[in-house]
């Protein structure tokens, strides 16, 4: 019956990552022994005194519809960790609370192109950016990065990539999946370029933020002339282990909130009242009483590089944040291991899979087809026995 289905739907590309994490789980179920470091989740409990907010707001009968963009005292909470956070002044108008991340990111997708706009997105980037780009009908135009360049894009590049067709930036730092942070100086290099493009607006996405090992952060409205021009984009999945929870926000400037509010509610709504009491308390929390869980995610990856670095046909870059390493494995391309010819990193993704039982998500779905994302927000003992496993298929 696929043919009933719209052309939309048809050329909608499964999400890679949510597909490798279905899979993961049918093997798993099938009594399969597959360690999953495909899926950005972390593997904590959301915190205590987060978990307490959430069952004061059911037992205080938070149940009904709520504002579509967000009770005020979160957008009010919201406002107060921009300023503590990024140095961002916001008002509450200028806020829209949405179900995930994910949710904002395609209210401002739908809100601001039209058809045959032009997206750039500095690769690798995270999978859905291309996927909600192509549903609104827009041209995403790939700026390629590799591991000598650290995975980040020089404002050369971004230059001649700017065409009268382009219409936004999906940028994204700390990066999901290369792990790479850009500084202030790197920034300003950017918005230099893009001053002299006034068409042209920054989606920046900082959802990794407090996942970082130490470097200063910076945010793209930060810088005066970008202000106007940037949505900041930011939840609390991975900072507050609240994945499923699905809350995610935006800052922006006011008629851009205003547009994504109208388009969520036609789709949506406000999203659901309890995880929104709850994130009224997250978001007011210090950054350092959930740091417990970035100390973890630093040492994850300290182990993860010292165990790939000795695998052989592994090139890594150090990841300064998130939970992802991102390897460049194209030594493997071209040779056959286990009986089965390697032609690109979906064939070394599905080695790893099949022989190894450990499931990555190849760098294919993220516009870097030399490499493969494996997620280290998994348990030690999981990371030594994958990276084991790996090594045995490939010896
Ligand atoms: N952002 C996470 C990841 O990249 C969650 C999965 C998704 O929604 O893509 O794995």
């Amino acid at each position: 019956m696929s043919n009933a289905l719209s052309d939309r739907i048809n050329s909608l590309p499964v999400s890679q990552t949510l597909a490798m994490a279905a899979k993961a789980r049918e093997l798993k179920s099938q009594g399969k022994d597959i360690i999953s470091l495909s899926l950005g989740e972390p593997d904590f409990n959301t915190p205590d005194f987060i978990k307490e907010a959430a069952i004061e707001a059911i037992n205080q009968d938070y149940n009904s519809y709520t504002p579509v963009d967000g009770y005020v005292e979160l957008k009010e909470a919201i406002c107060a960790k921009f300023e503590r956070d990024n140095n961002l002044t916001y008002s509450p108008n200028q806020i829209v609370v949405s179900t995930g991340a994910k949710q904002s990111i395609a209210n401002i997708a739908q809100v601001l192109l039209n058809p045959g706009d032009e997206v750039l997105l500095p690769a690798p980037y995270w999978v859905s950016y291309s996927a909600i780009a192509t549903l609104c009908e827009a041209k995403f135009i790939e700026i390629p990065s590799s591991i000598d360049t650290d995975f980040k894009i020089t404002p050369e590049q971004l230059e001649a990539a700017i065409t009268p067709k382009t219409k936004m930036i999906f940028f994204n730092s700390p990066n999901n999946p290369s792990g790479s942070i850009y500084s202030e100086q790197e920034y300003r290099a950017l918005a230099e370029v893009l001053e002299k493009h006034p068409q042209i607006y920054i989606l920046s996405d900082e959802i990794y933020e407090h996942i970082n090992y130490g470097s200063e952060l910076f945010s793209f409205a930060a810088i005066e002339s970008m202000y106007d021009r940037t949505i900041t984009v930011n939840g609390l999945a991975k900072a507050f282990a609240m994945t499923g929870w699905r809350i995610g926000y935006i800052g922006a400037p006011q008629w851009i909130a205003k547009a994504c509010t109208k388009m969520q509610g036609q789709i949506t709504s406000g999203t659901n009242c309890i995880a929104q009491r709850a994130a009224i308390t997250a978001v007011l929390a210090e950054p350092s009483k959930v740091q417990y869980m970035v100390d973890e995610f630093k040492n994850r990856r300290d182990i993860m590089l010292a165990l790939l670095g000795k695998v052989n046909g592994f090139k890594l870059n150090i990841p300064e944040g998130a939970f992802y390493v991102f390897p460049d494995i194209s030594a493997f391309f071209g040779k056959t291991i286990k009986g089965k010819l390697i032609n690109n990193a979906s064939d070394f993704s599905m080695l790893l899979l099949e022989e190894a039982n450990v499931a990555t998500v190849t760098g294919e779905a993220f516009g870097a087809p030399d490499c493969i994302r494996m997620s280290y927000a998994a348990s030690e003992l999981q990371l030594r026995e994958a990276v084991k496993r790996i090594k045995e298929v490939l010896s």
